[in-house]
């Protein structure tokens, strides 16, 4: 089958032929039909020093998918051949305690697909049948292929309760953006959202969000006087991975805020820990989605017609894979969704 490729410890990515997946008795082959490209996946086309110590070579990468399932494993029962699916790519062992306990997004053993095991950008993805989340017929095929990304937004944003809440979003790349739409839909009271790029700005406004703060230009204190905010933020969803970001979030939280943390910062950086210790601050860190109770909330909100295709601002046809990772790469980008078909 055609896979994009990393085959060489070096930039780039490569459109090569590879063995279709092997099927064991428990996966499910999946023809894959569109495949986002996620920030990591342009990590891992940078090739810098994550990727470096995380992907090993050769590997087909991406994760974020939707499709039809193509073959179904001998011990198989749930899913039938032909069923339009998008899946899980955290991996899980099944055997740790919180896997027993039904947390597998605490599971301490996740592999992820595209990153530890081969990926969606392939004509092919194979995953275990646990992975599989069917898609509704009234969810489109690209919709259903950022659910990776959306469920990051609705984990991150549903962590804490927001009705009536004054949430702030650092960050408004496709998850923030996401993530600020889940709020004001769960009842959150203000909802303010801050980048520095003027395209992603541009972006959360056009998405129906009010609250758009230029942070390399705006005193988000002034916003907040000027809002009618006169108190601080209840509940903080940090999107950006940016320290300015973070450190300006935990300034401006009420005492007793609580933040989930989705951002990934590059390097370590330090914070104001007196701060967090003197407000009392709640910290909570977001790694993927929880399995699968935030699929069926993603489903729930698309359904009740959250409408997230103006987050996709780049709709490419496979081969043309070399200018959807330089829309990623530029920063002037939604998500950018590839057609295998
Ligand atoms: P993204 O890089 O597209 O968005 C991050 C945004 O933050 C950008 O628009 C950038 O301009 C903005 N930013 C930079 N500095 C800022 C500042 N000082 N103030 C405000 N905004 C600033 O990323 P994304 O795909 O939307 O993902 C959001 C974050 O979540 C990234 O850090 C990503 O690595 C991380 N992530 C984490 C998980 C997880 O499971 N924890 C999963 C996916 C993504
Ligand atoms: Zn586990």
């Amino acid at each position: 089958m055609k896979a994009l490729v990393k085959s060489k410890p070096e930039v780039g990515l490569w459109m090569e032929n590879v063995p279709v997946p092997e099927v064991g008795p428990n996966d499910v082959l999946i023809r894959v039909k569109k495949s986002a490209i996620c920030g990591t996946d342009v990590h891992i086309w940078n090739w810098d020093q994550w990727a470096q110590k995380t992907i090993p070579v050769p590997m087909v990468v991406g994760h974020e998918f939707s499709g039809e399932i193509a073959e179904i494993g001998s011990a198989v029962t749930r899913y039938h051949v032909g069923e339009r699916v998008s899946g899980e790519g955290h991996i899980v062992c099944g055997k740790c305690r919180n896997c027993r306990a039904g947390r597998g997004h605490l599971c301490r053993n996740t592999l992820g697909v595209g990153v530890n095991r081969p990926g969606s950008f392939g004509e092919f993805v194979c995953i275990p049948e646990s992975n599989v989340v069917p898609i509704p017929d009234d969810i489109s095929d690209e919709i259903a292929a950022i659910f990776d990304p959306f469920g990051n937004a609705v984990h991150t944003a549903l962590s804490f309760d927001l009705v009536g809440e004054d949430v702030l979003v650092t960050g408004a790349g496709p998850i923030g953006i996401m993530g600020a739409l889940v709020a004001k839909r769960s009842g959150a009271r203000k909802v303010v959202i801050t980048d520095i790029n003027p395209h992603r700005l541009d972006l959360a406004r056009k998405l129906g969000i009010n609250h758009v703060v230029d942070a390399s230009k705006e005193n988000l204190a002034d916003v907040m006087k000027a809002i009618g905010m006169t108190e601080g933020f209840d509940v903080g969803l940090e999107m950006s991975g940016a320290a300015p970001a973070f450190r300006d979030m935990i300034d401006k939280m009420n005492n007793g805020g609580k933040i989930a943390i989705l951002g990934i910062a590059p390097a370590g950086f330090e914070i104001d820990w007196n701060k967090v210790i003197f407000k009392m601050l709640n910290l909570k860190g977001i790694y993927g989605r929880e399995m699968f109770e935030t699929w069926y909330k993603m489903i729930a909100f698309v359904q009740g017609g959250l409408d997230l295709s103006p987050i996709i601002t780049h709709r490419i046809k496979i081969d043309d894979f070399r200018d959807g990772f330089e829309a990623m790469r530029s920063g002037n980008s939604g998500k950018v969704v590839m057609d295998w078909m």
